[in-house]
């Protein structure tokens, strides 16, 4: 990392980036507080289940910890978790229906058949403590799709703080690298270089025009070097 202050624009991406974090963080948080299942029993009584009573919802609300204790600082961990949670809740969308109901047959099972067994012998109709036919949408809680909606607030942080994130510069100074057209010499791509190390070609990046006289970069659409005025080849090739 360069102690050089960042740019403007980058500190001011770094900030929105870390404000929808938060917010991210937060909305997954409330979502996993809230009900991820709702389902009657008794006909009329009403049990809701917060989300971090389910593995995936408990999985979402680590995340969210996480990120308020520090990974806030980390667009790209942030982003990681984002990721997360979109598979932890698409994977209890489907899961923590067929989980309630299973609880639910079990009670049944365990507590109702003893009392059903005596009501039998009276030709009195069984008691049902819910009925298992409720369609799988309906046991949803929407505690489910808050947490979505703060993953994907905590995405779009992610992805707006990738520039300024210190792993992702570390990455890109560190691991990405240009090749030399000439001779397949590799080099880090942010040293920027203008002719290759090894053999001492200009240095060319594919799409990347370079003034054949002082091998600046020249725009798409310039006919002159913008630094020497020296006329450009419409298309350069290989020097
Ligand atoms: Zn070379
Ligand atoms: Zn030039």
């Amino acid at each position: 990392m360069t102690l050089t202050p960042r740019p403007l624009p980058i500190r001011a991406l770094a900030l929105c980036a870390t404000l929808l974090i938060l917010g991210g963080a937060a909305g997954i948080l409330a979502g996993a507080l809230g009900p991820w299942a709702i389902f009657r029993v008794f006909h009329n009584i009403e049990i809701s289940l917060p989300g971090f009573v389910f593995l995936w919802g408990g999985l979402s609300l680590a995340v969210a910890t996480l990120v308020f204790l520090g990974a806030y600082r980390s667009p790209l961990l942030c982003l990681l978790g984002a990721l997360l949670v979109f598979r932890w809740t698409a994977e209890a969308e489907r899961k923590v229906p067929e989980r309630v109901k299973f609880q639910l047959a079990g009670a049944q099972l365990e507590a109702a058949s003893s009392v059903n067994r005596l009501l039998d012998q009276f030709h009195i109709p069984d008691v049902q403590i819910a009925d298992l036919n409720t369609p799988n949408p309906d046991l949803l809680g929407a505690g489910l799709g808050w947490t979505v909606k703060g993953a994907q607030v905590l995405l779009l942080g992610g992805l707006a703080g990738l520039p300024g994130d210190p792993v992702a510069v570390w990455l890109f100074t560190h691991a990405v690298r240009g090749r030399c057209r000439a001779c397949g010499a590799r080099w880090l791509l942010a040293r920027r270089p203008r002719f290759c190390p090894a053999c001492g070609t200009p240095a060319q990046l594919r799409g990347v025009r370079l003034c054949p006289h002082c091998h600046a970069r020249a725009r798409r659409g310039d006919r002159h070097c913008a630094a020497c005025g020296t006329a450009l080849p419409s298309a350069l090739k290989n020097a």
